[in-house]
Protein backbone atom coordinates (compact mmCIF):
# COMPACT_ATOMS: atom_id res chain seq x y z
CA UNK A 1 0.00 0.00 0.00
CA UNK A 2 1.19 3.57 -1.22
CA UNK A 3 0.21 7.14 0.93
CA UNK A 4 1.23 10.45 -0.67
CA UNK A 5 2.57 13.02 1.32
CA UNK A 6 4.19 16.48 0.62
CA UNK A 7 6.12 16.03 3.74
CA UNK A 8 7.27 12.80 6.21
CA UNK A 9 8.98 13.96 9.26
CA UNK A 10 11.61 11.25 10.37
CA UNK A 11 11.25 11.12 14.23
CA UNK A 12 8.71 12.68 16.44
CA UNK A 13 11.03 13.99 19.81
CA UNK A 14 10.29 18.09 20.52
CA UNK A 15 11.81 18.89 17.68
CA UNK A 16 10.14 16.83 15.02
CA UNK A 17 6.78 17.37 16.58
CA UNK A 18 7.50 21.12 17.13
CA UNK A 19 8.36 20.82 13.41
CA UNK A 20 5.39 19.26 12.66
CA UNK A 21 3.03 21.88 14.37
CA UNK A 22 4.80 24.60 13.05
CA UNK A 23 3.77 23.33 9.22
CA UNK A 24 0.22 22.86 10.25
CA UNK A 25 -1.22 26.10 8.29
CA UNK A 26 1.45 25.64 5.19
CA UNK A 27 -0.89 24.09 3.11
CA UNK A 28 0.86 20.27 3.12
CA UNK A 29 0.27 17.23 3.98
CA UNK A 30 2.29 15.72 6.99
CA UNK A 31 3.28 12.11 8.07
CA UNK A 32 5.08 12.41 11.46
CA UNK A 33 7.03 8.88 12.40
CA UNK A 34 8.40 7.98 15.29
CA UNK A 35 9.78 5.03 16.40
CA UNK A 36 9.01 5.14 20.09
CA UNK A 37 5.31 4.23 21.61
CA UNK A 38 3.36 7.56 21.82
CA UNK A 39 3.69 8.90 25.58
CA UNK A 40 1.44 8.18 28.14
CA UNK A 41 0.00 10.64 30.38
CA UNK A 42 2.29 10.70 33.56
CA UNK A 43 -0.21 10.36 37.04
CA UNK A 44 2.36 9.61 38.93
CA UNK A 45 4.24 12.63 40.97
CA UNK A 46 7.79 11.48 39.96
CA UNK A 47 9.76 14.27 38.52
CA UNK A 48 11.92 13.74 35.00
CA UNK A 49 15.27 13.60 35.35
CA UNK A 50 16.06 15.19 31.42
CA UNK A 51 15.11 18.85 32.02
CA UNK A 52 15.69 21.61 29.49
CA UNK A 53 15.90 25.42 29.79
CA UNK A 54 13.92 27.03 26.89
CA UNK A 55 14.73 30.30 26.06
CA UNK A 56 12.06 33.36 26.07
CA UNK A 57 12.11 33.18 22.44
CA UNK A 58 11.57 29.56 22.34
CA UNK A 59 8.92 29.50 25.00
CA UNK A 60 6.80 31.99 22.69
CA UNK A 61 7.42 29.38 19.69
CA UNK A 62 6.02 26.74 21.59
CA UNK A 63 3.10 29.08 22.86
CA UNK A 64 2.30 30.11 19.33
CA UNK A 65 2.25 26.52 18.61
CA UNK A 66 -0.09 25.97 21.53
CA UNK A 67 1.90 23.83 23.24
CA UNK A 68 3.58 25.69 25.89
CA UNK A 69 0.08 26.44 27.92
CA UNK A 70 -0.88 22.47 27.24
CA UNK A 71 1.84 21.60 30.16
CA UNK A 72 0.74 21.53 33.80
CA UNK A 73 2.54 24.84 34.19
CA UNK A 74 2.89 24.59 37.94
CA UNK A 75 5.53 22.03 37.33
CA UNK A 76 7.93 25.02 35.53
CA UNK A 77 10.28 26.76 37.08
CA UNK A 78 11.73 30.50 35.71
CA UNK A 79 15.11 31.27 35.69
CA UNK A 80 15.21 34.72 37.28
CA UNK A 81 19.30 34.35 37.99
CA UNK A 82 22.05 32.86 36.75
CA UNK A 83 25.46 32.36 39.02
CA UNK A 84 28.30 30.87 37.55
CA UNK A 85 32.39 29.89 39.78
CA UNK A 86 34.88 29.38 38.42
CA UNK A 87 37.58 26.64 39.99
CA UNK A 88 39.46 30.12 40.99
CA UNK A 89 36.79 31.59 42.69
CA UNK A 90 35.29 33.97 40.38
CA UNK A 91 32.01 35.14 40.16
CA UNK A 92 29.62 35.73 37.52
CA UNK A 93 26.21 36.97 37.35
CA UNK A 94 23.20 37.33 35.05
CA UNK A 95 19.82 38.58 36.10
CA UNK A 96 16.74 38.75 34.53
CA UNK A 97 16.29 42.26 36.23
CA UNK A 98 18.88 43.74 34.51
CA UNK A 99 18.04 42.51 31.31
CA UNK A 100 15.01 43.96 32.09
CA UNK A 101 12.88 40.92 31.13
CA UNK A 102 10.84 38.65 33.59
CA UNK A 103 12.96 35.38 32.81
CA UNK A 104 16.52 34.65 31.65
CA UNK A 105 14.56 31.22 30.76
CA UNK A 106 12.07 28.61 32.09
CA UNK A 107 13.08 24.64 33.79
CA UNK A 108 10.40 22.49 31.86
CA UNK A 109 10.92 18.61 31.83
CA UNK A 110 11.33 16.80 28.82
CA UNK A 111 8.29 14.01 29.02
CA UNK A 112 5.58 16.86 29.98
CA UNK A 113 7.16 19.23 26.92
CA UNK A 114 6.99 15.84 24.65
CA UNK A 115 3.03 15.27 26.06
CA UNK A 116 2.27 18.22 25.12
CA UNK A 117 3.56 18.64 21.90
CA UNK A 118 1.75 15.62 21.02
CA UNK A 119 -1.19 16.47 22.53
CA UNK A 120 -1.40 19.66 20.15
CA UNK A 121 -0.33 17.28 17.34
CA UNK A 122 -3.28 14.62 17.43
CA UNK A 123 -5.15 18.06 17.26
CA UNK A 124 -4.93 18.52 13.13
CA UNK A 125 -5.75 15.14 11.91
CA UNK A 126 -6.34 16.75 8.89
CA UNK A 127 -2.60 18.13 7.95
CA UNK A 128 -0.82 15.71 10.15
CA UNK A 129 -0.84 11.77 10.33
CA UNK A 130 0.77 9.89 13.02
CA UNK A 131 3.13 6.81 12.68
CA UNK A 132 4.09 6.20 16.71
CA UNK A 133 6.40 2.49 17.04
CA UNK A 134 7.09 2.55 13.39
CA UNK A 135 9.96 0.73 12.18
CA UNK A 136 11.70 2.50 9.16
CA UNK A 137 13.47 -0.23 6.45
CA UNK A 138 14.01 1.85 3.99
CA UNK A 139 14.56 5.55 2.63
CA UNK A 140 14.82 5.93 -1.19
CA UNK A 141 15.32 9.16 -3.20
CA UNK A 142 14.35 9.69 -6.84
CA UNK A 143 14.21 13.07 -8.73
CA UNK A 144 10.61 13.46 -8.70
CA UNK A 145 9.88 11.89 -4.72
CA UNK A 146 11.26 9.93 -1.71
CA UNK A 147 9.87 6.88 -0.72
CA UNK A 148 10.01 5.42 3.17
CA UNK A 149 9.20 2.44 3.68
CA UNK A 150 7.68 1.32 7.06
CA UNK A 151 7.67 -2.39 8.13
CA UNK A 152 5.55 -4.14 10.74
CA UNK A 153 2.01 -3.20 11.74
CA UNK A 154 2.73 0.22 9.68
CA UNK A 155 3.56 -2.34 6.91
CA UNK A 156 3.47 0.32 3.83
CA UNK A 157 5.15 2.72 1.69
CA UNK A 158 5.00 6.22 2.31
CA UNK A 159 6.06 9.25 -0.66
CA UNK A 160 6.96 12.69 -0.06
CA UNK A 161 8.02 15.75 -1.57
CA UNK A 162 10.39 16.01 1.15
CA UNK A 163 12.22 14.52 4.12
CA UNK A 164 12.88 16.29 7.04
CA UNK A 165 15.34 14.21 9.43
CA UNK A 166 14.36 15.05 13.12
CA UNK A 167 15.48 11.66 14.48
CA UNK A 168 18.41 12.39 17.12
CA UNK A 169 22.29 12.76 17.10
CA UNK A 170 22.15 8.97 15.59
CA UNK A 171 19.95 9.70 12.74
CA UNK A 172 18.73 6.68 10.59
CA UNK A 173 17.79 9.31 7.94
CA UNK A 174 20.82 11.24 8.06
CA UNK A 175 22.77 7.94 7.12
CA UNK A 176 20.28 7.13 4.59
CA UNK A 177 20.54 10.51 2.75
CA UNK A 178 24.28 10.01 2.67
CA UNK A 179 25.18 12.77 4.37
CA UNK A 180 27.94 11.79 7.00
CA UNK A 181 29.06 13.59 10.32
CA UNK A 182 31.94 15.43 11.59
CA UNK A 183 32.35 14.44 15.35
CA UNK A 184 34.73 14.83 18.65
CA UNK A 185 34.39 13.41 21.77
CA UNK A 186 34.09 15.51 24.78
CA UNK A 187 34.96 12.51 26.89
CA UNK A 188 32.67 13.56 29.39
CA UNK A 189 29.24 11.83 30.25
CA UNK A 190 26.28 13.86 31.68
CA UNK A 191 25.47 12.79 35.00
CA UNK A 192 21.92 14.02 35.82
CA UNK A 193 19.57 13.91 39.10
CA UNK A 194 17.00 15.54 40.74
CA UNK A 195 17.04 16.52 44.07
CA UNK A 196 15.05 18.04 47.46
CA UNK A 197 17.01 20.63 48.53
CA UNK A 198 16.43 21.86 52.40
CA UNK A 199 16.86 25.58 51.12
CA UNK A 200 14.91 26.80 47.95
CA UNK A 201 16.89 27.31 44.77
CA UNK A 202 15.09 31.14 44.78
CA UNK A 203 14.63 30.58 40.49
CA UNK A 204 18.45 31.19 40.30
CA UNK A 205 20.35 28.74 38.05
CA UNK A 206 23.69 27.84 39.30
CA UNK A 207 26.97 26.72 37.40
CA UNK A 208 29.96 25.54 38.70
CA UNK A 209 33.13 25.33 36.10
CA UNK A 210 35.37 22.88 38.07
CA UNK A 211 38.81 20.69 37.69
CA UNK A 212 36.35 17.67 37.64
CA UNK A 213 33.73 19.02 35.12
CA UNK A 214 31.13 21.48 34.64
CA UNK A 215 28.35 20.69 37.82
CA UNK A 216 25.08 22.69 37.22
CA UNK A 217 22.07 22.69 39.17
CA UNK A 218 19.16 24.10 37.73
CA UNK A 219 15.82 24.99 39.59
CA UNK A 220 12.55 22.89 39.73
CA UNK A 221 9.35 23.92 41.67
CA UNK A 222 9.51 24.20 45.33
CA UNK A 223 12.65 23.01 47.45
CA UNK A 224 14.11 21.09 44.35
CA UNK A 225 16.39 21.22 41.84
CA UNK A 226 17.93 19.57 38.57
CA UNK A 227 22.10 18.56 38.49
CA UNK A 228 23.69 18.26 35.22
CA UNK A 229 27.52 17.12 35.78
CA UNK A 230 29.31 16.77 32.41
CA UNK A 231 32.30 14.88 33.98
CA UNK A 232 34.95 12.32 32.75
CA UNK A 233 33.93 8.69 32.52
CA UNK A 234 35.77 7.29 35.41
CA UNK A 235 34.04 9.98 37.44
CA UNK A 236 30.98 9.75 36.23
CA UNK A 237 31.08 6.11 36.96
CA UNK A 238 31.93 6.70 40.62
CA UNK A 239 29.00 9.08 40.84
CA UNK A 240 26.44 6.79 39.23
CA UNK A 241 27.66 3.68 41.57
CA UNK A 242 27.36 5.73 44.78
CA UNK A 243 24.28 5.08 47.40
CA UNK A 244 21.90 7.30 47.11
CA UNK A 245 23.35 9.01 50.42
CA UNK A 246 26.83 9.19 49.71
CA UNK A 247 25.92 10.69 45.98
CA UNK A 248 24.21 13.66 48.04
CA UNK A 249 26.50 14.57 49.78
CA UNK A 250 28.96 14.58 47.17
CA UNK A 251 26.98 16.70 45.04
CA UNK A 252 26.25 19.20 47.99
CA UNK A 253 29.55 19.51 48.91
CA UNK A 254 30.18 20.38 45.47
CA UNK A 255 27.80 23.07 45.06
CA UNK A 256 29.55 24.24 48.35
CA UNK A 257 26.49 23.60 50.58
CA UNK A 258 24.09 26.61 49.08
CA UNK A 259 20.99 24.84 49.13
CA UNK A 260 21.62 23.04 52.49
CA UNK A 261 21.07 19.10 52.47
CA UNK A 262 20.29 17.04 49.61
CA UNK A 263 17.50 13.82 48.95
CA UNK A 264 17.90 12.49 46.18
CA UNK A 265 14.32 12.03 44.02
CA UNK A 266 15.30 11.09 40.95
CA UNK A 267 18.07 8.29 40.41
CA UNK A 268 20.90 9.41 38.47
CA UNK A 269 21.59 8.66 34.61
CA UNK A 270 24.42 9.76 32.09
CA UNK A 271 24.43 11.06 28.52
CA UNK A 272 27.83 10.75 26.58
CA UNK A 273 28.42 14.43 25.55
CA UNK A 274 29.87 15.18 21.53
CA UNK A 275 30.16 17.53 19.42
CA UNK A 276 29.04 16.84 15.85
CA UNK A 277 27.83 18.66 12.79
CA UNK A 278 26.51 16.91 9.92
CA UNK A 279 28.67 17.67 6.61
CA UNK A 280 25.46 19.29 5.37
CA UNK A 281 21.83 20.10 6.21
CA UNK A 282 20.19 19.79 3.34
CA UNK A 283 20.10 17.74 0.04
CA UNK A 284 17.39 17.55 -2.86
CA UNK A 285 14.14 16.36 -0.96
CA UNK A 286 16.06 16.28 2.52
CA UNK A 287 16.54 18.15 5.52
CA UNK A 288 17.98 18.38 8.75
CA UNK A 289 16.69 19.39 12.16
CA UNK A 290 17.85 19.40 15.86
CA UNK A 291 20.26 16.71 17.06
CA UNK A 292 20.29 15.04 13.86
CA UNK A 293 21.75 18.43 12.12
CA UNK A 294 24.27 19.20 14.90
CA UNK A 295 24.94 18.53 18.72
CA UNK A 296 26.26 21.01 21.25
CA UNK A 297 27.75 20.42 24.95
CA UNK A 298 24.89 20.98 27.40
CA UNK A 299 26.72 23.75 29.58
CA UNK A 300 25.03 26.38 27.80
CA UNK A 301 21.65 24.53 27.74
CA UNK A 302 21.17 25.30 23.94
CA UNK A 303 20.56 22.16 22.09
CA UNK A 304 16.75 21.84 22.26
CA UNK A 305 16.80 25.66 21.98
CA UNK A 306 18.70 24.99 18.82
CA UNK A 307 16.67 22.49 17.18
CA UNK A 308 13.16 24.57 18.23
CA UNK A 309 15.29 27.55 15.87
CA UNK A 310 15.66 25.00 12.54
CA UNK A 311 11.77 23.89 13.26
CA UNK A 312 10.92 27.70 12.95
CA UNK A 313 12.90 28.50 10.67
CA UNK A 314 12.34 25.73 7.84
CA UNK A 315 8.67 25.91 8.24
CA UNK A 316 8.87 30.14 7.60
CA UNK A 317 10.72 28.91 4.30
CA UNK A 318 8.37 26.30 3.43
CA UNK A 319 5.38 28.51 4.19
CA UNK A 320 6.88 31.35 2.32
CA UNK A 321 7.68 29.21 -1.27
CA UNK A 322 5.73 31.23 -3.28
CA UNK A 323 5.76 30.42 -6.50
CA UNK A 324 7.91 27.75 -5.78
CA UNK A 325 5.03 24.47 -5.02
CA UNK A 326 8.00 21.84 -4.75
CA UNK A 327 8.61 21.81 -0.82
CA UNK A 328 11.50 19.66 -1.61
CA UNK A 329 13.35 21.63 -4.22
CA UNK A 330 16.76 21.81 -3.10
CA UNK A 331 17.37 26.07 -3.72
CA UNK A 332 14.79 26.15 -1.34
CA UNK A 333 15.86 23.97 1.45
CA UNK A 334 19.47 25.86 0.89
CA UNK A 335 17.61 29.06 2.16
CA UNK A 336 16.89 27.17 5.49
CA UNK A 337 20.61 26.14 5.58
CA UNK A 338 22.18 29.06 4.97
CA UNK A 339 19.38 30.89 7.61
CA UNK A 340 20.73 28.59 10.02
CA UNK A 341 24.46 27.89 9.85
CA UNK A 342 25.92 30.72 11.57
CA UNK A 343 23.50 30.52 14.70
CA UNK A 344 24.18 26.64 14.88
CA UNK A 345 28.27 27.50 14.47
CA UNK A 346 28.26 30.59 17.06
CA UNK A 347 26.79 28.18 19.70
CA UNK A 348 29.40 25.32 19.04
CA UNK A 349 32.49 27.67 18.73
CA UNK A 350 31.47 28.96 21.99
CA UNK A 351 30.59 26.21 24.26
CA UNK A 352 33.68 24.19 22.54
CA UNK A 353 36.19 27.33 23.59
CA UNK A 354 34.41 27.12 26.96
CA UNK A 355 34.88 23.77 27.15
CA UNK A 356 38.54 23.80 26.60
CA UNK A 357 39.74 26.87 28.42
CA UNK A 358 37.52 25.12 31.22
CA UNK A 359 39.53 22.26 30.71
CA UNK A 360 42.78 23.20 30.20
CA UNK A 361 45.84 22.70 32.82
CA UNK A 362 48.32 24.78 30.45
CA UNK A 363 50.08 27.58 32.55
CA UNK A 364 48.44 30.42 32.95
CA UNK A 365 44.73 28.93 31.36
CA UNK A 366 43.69 29.33 35.46
CA UNK A 367 44.41 32.63 35.11
CA UNK A 368 42.74 33.72 32.20
CA UNK A 369 39.68 31.50 33.44
CA UNK A 370 39.25 33.69 36.47
CA UNK A 371 40.71 37.45 34.96
CA UNK A 372 37.79 36.70 32.37
CA UNK A 373 35.29 36.21 34.27
CA UNK A 374 35.52 39.05 36.44
CA UNK A 375 36.55 41.00 33.68
CA UNK A 376 32.65 40.20 32.18
CA UNK A 377 31.37 40.53 35.65
CA UNK A 378 32.12 43.97 35.11
CA UNK A 379 30.66 45.05 32.33
CA UNK A 380 27.13 45.44 31.88
CA UNK A 381 26.95 46.42 28.25
CA UNK A 382 28.68 42.90 27.86
CA UNK A 383 27.05 40.72 30.06
CA UNK A 384 23.61 42.36 28.52
CA UNK A 385 24.99 41.11 25.00
CA UNK A 386 25.67 37.53 26.45
CA UNK A 387 21.95 37.04 27.88
CA UNK A 388 20.81 39.34 25.03
CA UNK A 389 22.18 36.09 22.56
CA UNK A 390 20.73 33.49 25.07
CA UNK A 391 17.80 34.46 25.36
CA UNK A 392 16.74 34.09 21.81
C1 LIG B 1 22.84 15.69 29.76
C2 LIG B 1 22.16 16.57 28.77
C3 LIG B 1 21.51 17.73 29.21
C4 LIG B 1 20.88 18.58 28.27
N1 LIG B 1 20.29 19.72 28.73
C5 LIG B 1 19.73 20.58 27.82
C6 LIG B 1 19.13 21.83 28.24
O1 LIG B 1 19.09 22.21 29.42
N2 LIG B 1 18.59 22.64 27.29
C7 LIG B 1 18.61 22.30 25.96
O2 LIG B 1 18.15 23.10 25.12
N3 LIG B 1 19.15 21.12 25.54
C8 LIG B 1 19.70 20.26 26.42
N4 LIG B 1 20.25 19.09 25.98
C9 LIG B 1 20.17 18.73 24.56
C10 LIG B 1 18.80 18.14 24.21
O3 LIG B 1 18.59 16.96 24.97
C11 LIG B 1 18.71 17.78 22.72
O4 LIG B 1 19.22 18.85 21.95
C12 LIG B 1 17.26 17.51 22.31
O5 LIG B 1 16.73 16.41 23.01
C13 LIG B 1 17.19 17.21 20.81
O6 LIG B 1 15.87 16.93 20.42
P1 LIG B 1 15.60 16.19 19.04
O7 LIG B 1 14.11 16.11 18.93
O8 LIG B 1 16.37 16.85 17.94
O9 LIG B 1 16.26 14.75 19.19
P2 LIG B 1 15.86 13.57 20.18
O10 LIG B 1 15.42 14.11 21.49
O11 LIG B 1 17.01 12.62 20.15
O12 LIG B 1 14.59 12.90 19.48
C14 LIG B 1 14.71 12.08 18.34
C15 LIG B 1 13.42 11.32 18.16
O13 LIG B 1 13.52 10.52 16.98
C16 LIG B 1 13.06 9.19 17.24
N5 LIG B 1 13.78 8.30 16.32
C17 LIG B 1 15.08 7.94 16.34
N6 LIG B 1 15.35 7.13 15.30
C18 LIG B 1 14.20 6.96 14.62
C19 LIG B 1 13.84 6.24 13.44
N7 LIG B 1 14.73 5.50 12.74
N8 LIG B 1 12.55 6.28 13.02
C20 LIG B 1 11.63 7.03 13.69
N9 LIG B 1 11.91 7.72 14.80
C21 LIG B 1 13.19 7.70 15.26
C22 LIG B 1 13.40 8.96 18.72
O14 LIG B 1 12.56 7.95 19.27
C23 LIG B 1 13.13 10.35 19.31
O15 LIG B 1 11.79 10.50 19.71
C24 LIG B 1 20.89 18.24 26.89
C25 LIG B 1 21.52 17.06 26.46
C26 LIG B 1 22.16 16.25 27.39
C27 LIG B 1 22.84 15.00 26.90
Amino acid sequence: MKVEYDVIIIGGGLVGAATALALKDAGLRIALVEAGAEPVLLQDESWDSRIYAISPGNVRFLTELGAWNRQDLTRVAPIEAMHIWSDGGARLEFSADEASVETLGTIVESRLMQQALWARVQMYPQQIDLYNAARCQHLIFSLEKATLSLEGTHGRDLTAKLIIGADGGNSWSRTQAGIGVNTHDYKQLGVVANFECVLPPRNIARQWFRRDGILAWLPLPGNRMSMVWSTDPVHAAELMALPADALCAKVAEAGGHVLGDLQLITPPAAFPLRLQNAETLVKPRFALVGDAGHLVHPMAGQGVNLGFHDAAKLAEVLRERGAQSDVGDYGLLRRYERARKLDIAAMQTMTTGLHALFGSDLPGAGWLRNTGMNLTNSQPWLKRRLMAHAMI
